[in-house]
Order: C-alpha cells, then sequence, then structure tokens
C-alpha cells in the first residue's frame, strides 16, 4: 500500500509516493494553476495518477492522500482559511482533493506541521516525544510535535509560533500586529537588518556585494558577508541570532522540548549560525539542561513527505 502525500506551493505542486517503509519511491512536480481551486484539485489528480501509473501502481493501492498548504486550516480540517500565496481564501480543499480519489481518506494541513511531522517519522525527531521545528524563510513557520503526534492546538485552530510576541510594539508584521517573531526571525528579518547595516557603511563589503543596492541585499548575502568577516554584515548577522535566541529560548521554557529543529535555507549558514545560537539559548533559558537545538534534516521535500504521513498520524 502507498499513501501520497502533496505539498501545495504557489509555484508547484509537489506529489509524492510513500511505501510501507515510509520511502519516499517515487515523486514529481506539477506548476500550480492560477485558475481556480476546483482547476488545481483536477490538475492533482491527473498529476497522482500518471505517478502511480508510472510507478506500475493503481489507485487501489493507495491507502491515505494527504496534502500541506502554507496557509491556515479550519478547525473541522476541511476548509482553507487562508493561504495568501495561492490565493486561497475559505476554500473547501478536503472536500475538492477527496472528488480525485473517491473512497480513500484525504486529510489536510498547514505545511510547517506536514514538516514537523516528516521530522519526527524521518528526521531529525526520530524517537522525540515532544520537539519543535522553526522554519525561517520569508516568514516564520512552525510545527509542534506533543507525545509523539502533531500538535494543533487545544481548539484546533492551529499553533502560530511565528505571531508569538517578541518585541513589543517592534516591527510591523504580516499579520498586521507589530513584533512577531516572524517579523525578527524569518530570513526576511535578517535581510531587513542587513540592509539597515549596508545605509550605516557604505564602503562595507555588504555595500560592495551588493552594489550599493538594497534591493541585492538578501539573507545569504548578508550571512556570506557575516562569514567573511565584514564588520556591517556581522552586525547585523549578530542582532538576527541575539532575536532569534530569544524566540528559541521562549519554546525551551514554554514547551520544555528534547529537540528543538531550524529549518529553512538559512540552516545552510551551519555552525556559524548554530554555535552561538546555542550559546545565547543556554544563556536565556531557564534550565541550562534544555533540549538539543539541530538543523531540520528533510529539506524541500519535508512538506511533501509529511503530507504523506498525515495519514499515519490520524492513526496513532
Ligand atoms: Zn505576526
Amino acid at each position: 500500500m502507498y499513501q501520497i502525500g502533496i505539498d501545495i506551493g504557489g509555484t508547484n505542486i509537489k506529489l509524492g509516493l510513500l511505501d510501507e517503509a515510509l520511502e519516499l519511491v517515487a515523486h514529481s512536480s506539477v506548476p500550480f494553476p492560477h485558475t481556480t481551486a476546483e482547476d488545481m484539485a483536477g490538475t492533482v489528480g491527473a498529476g497522482v495518477r500518471a505517478l502511480l501509473q508510472a510507478h506500475g501502481a493503481a489507485l487501489e493501492a493507495v491507502e491515505s492522500v494527504g496534502a500541506v498548504v502554507p496557509g491556515s486550516i479550519d478547525a473541522s480540517g476541511e476548509t482553507v482559511i487562508d493561504a495568501h500565496n495561492l490565493d486561497f481564501h475559505d476554500v473547501p480543499l478536503r472536500r475538492l482533493l477527496a472528488a480525485q480519489f473517491p473512497g480513500i481518506p484525504v486529510r489536510i494541513a498547514n505545511d510547517a506541521n506536514g514538516a514537523a511531522l516528516a521530522e519526527l517519522y524521518r528526521g531529525a525527531f526520530v524517537g522525540c516525544r515532544t520537539a519543535v521545528l522553526l522554519t525561517l524563510g520569508t516568514g516564520l513557520g512552525g510545527g509542534i510535535i506533543l507525545g509523539g503526534r502533531m500538535f494543533n492546538g487545544g481548539m484546533n485552530h492551529g499553533v502560530e509560533l511565528g505571531h508569538a510576541y517578541l518585541v513589543d510594539g517592534g516591527e510591523p508584521c504580516t499579520c498586521g500586529n507589530r513584533g512577531c517573531m516572524e517579523s525578527y526571525c524569518s530570513a526576511t528579518a535578517l535581510a531587513r537588518e542587513g540592509r539597515a547595516a549596508m545605509r550605516r557603511a557604505p564602503e562595507s563589503l555588504l555595500w560592495q556585494k551588493a552594489g550599493g543596492s538594497e534591493a541585492h541585499v538578501d539573507a545569504r548575502l548578508v550571512t556570506d558577508c557575516a562569514k567573511a568577516g565584514d564588520p556591517a554584515a556581522r552586525a547585523a548577522f549578530n542582532v538576527y541570532v541575539e532575536h532569534l535566541s530569544s524566540a528559541c529560548a521562549s519554546v525551551f521554557n514554554i514547551l520544555d522540548p528534547e529537540v528543538l529543529a531550524i529549518g529553512g535555507g538559512l540552516c545552510g549558514a551551519g555552525e556559524f549560525l548554530f554555535e552561538p545560537l546555542r550559546a545565547l539559548v543556554s544563556r536565556k533559558c531557564f534550565y541550562d539542561t534544555h533540549g538539543k537545538i539541530v538543523p531540520a534534516l528533510l529539506g524541500n521535500d519535508a512538506g511533501m513527505i509529511g503530507a504523506a504521513l498525515l495519514g499515519r498520524d490520524a492513526e496513532g
């Protein structure tokens, strides 16, 4: 039997086939159609049938279908309330997908939650009962594993780690509030610190590499220049790590997870990020015996693998 995982993004939809050993045995990608949600469900249905056919498997061999989206899901697990990148608002996604797979259970979830589930079965959280994933990208996604299962909030609204307050009256956030973890700990936030540092230091390496253009400053450039020893980039990076460590320390103080994993492109910074982060978190945590901070292991496939595991999680 197979489990199908679907990661719906604003550019591509990733489709994956997991076997009973939870190995990803086949996968493909189709462009996200920017038309209607019904069209999108049709595209997914056709894509999955093609994937199964190429693998020599029948739809009858599919045990469950899971899909994740970068957005919020209603408490009943039926509807995408808001997924801005997909332009999905109150879309009955579960029902639309179920129509493509008659007789097969279909589940939907937020992509960061799915990624945490993938880490639990296949990645950094294997063997854990309590773990937290923070994915640092354009925004900040978070997923919590509690008692060995995906935790979707006490009232099933979902967890919004990215919108936990970090700085009172701070930088504006995409959610309309100010000072959220997302507005200080996302890759976008590091790029913002980098632009500010560049303005203060017009002859810096950061300034030279960006050709003096703020539009060319992203998290990766700031990190690379900081690694190269540029004082301006290093100052920006240090401010960023200080905020990220405060966020991580709060996570440890609230949930006492065995492992906190950091995902997203910034992980590529490796120990340049993790070493100072661990030192600052240890200073800020209530218990100095807190859990580990590690890079997430599954990268870009995490959402797709987690989506396929939604059926497994529901059985748990
Ligand atoms: Zn926010």
